[in-house]
């Protein structure tokens, strides 16, 4: 979430400057990776943080506390990379002022692949999906 968040920090930038284009550096595979590793060592700071936080009686502090921290640093990074990289994707899908594949090719053969309104149910019917799959599975 986190590095999605950061990444569109670039798109809200040029629009209160009305600069075209909207969607640059971190709208790229490589942009997008370096945010996503950031955002996923930031997270793990902002973690290590709220777990001094908690009260002592709390379950999550329990088992975050009984997680090595290199584990924990491990999943941020990669919890990171992946909300970069797929946000560079997804965004791919829609907007064609982006260059995902910058500095190597510039353009972006995918925008409209797939219709906006395609898209937007597709990822809602994922997320609810998801959902539904996490409640089923996660640990008492
Ligand atoms: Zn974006």
């Amino acid at each position: 979430m986190a590095a999605n968040v950061l990444i569109d920090v670039e798109v809200l930038y040029y629009l209160s400057r009305d600069e075209l284009p909207l969607h640059r550096y971190l709208h790229t595979y490589i942009g997008g990776s370096l945010v996503g590793l950031l955002s996923g060592l930031l997270m793990w700071a902002v973690i290590l943080i709220i777990v001094r936080l908690m009260p002592a009686s709390s379950r999550w502090k329990t088992r975050l506390e009984q997680t090595q921290n290199i584990r924990l640093l491990n999943q941020s990074l990669l919890a990171g990379l992946i909300g970069g990289v797929s946000h560079v994707f997804l965004d791919s899908l829609m907007h064609d002022d982006m260059h995902p594949f910058w500095p190597f090719v510039t353009g972006n053969s995918l925008t409209g692949m797939i219709s906006v309104p395609a898209l937007h149910i597709g990822l809602g019917l994922l997320g609810l999906f998801s959902m539904i799959l996490w409640l089923l599975l996660r640990e008492p």
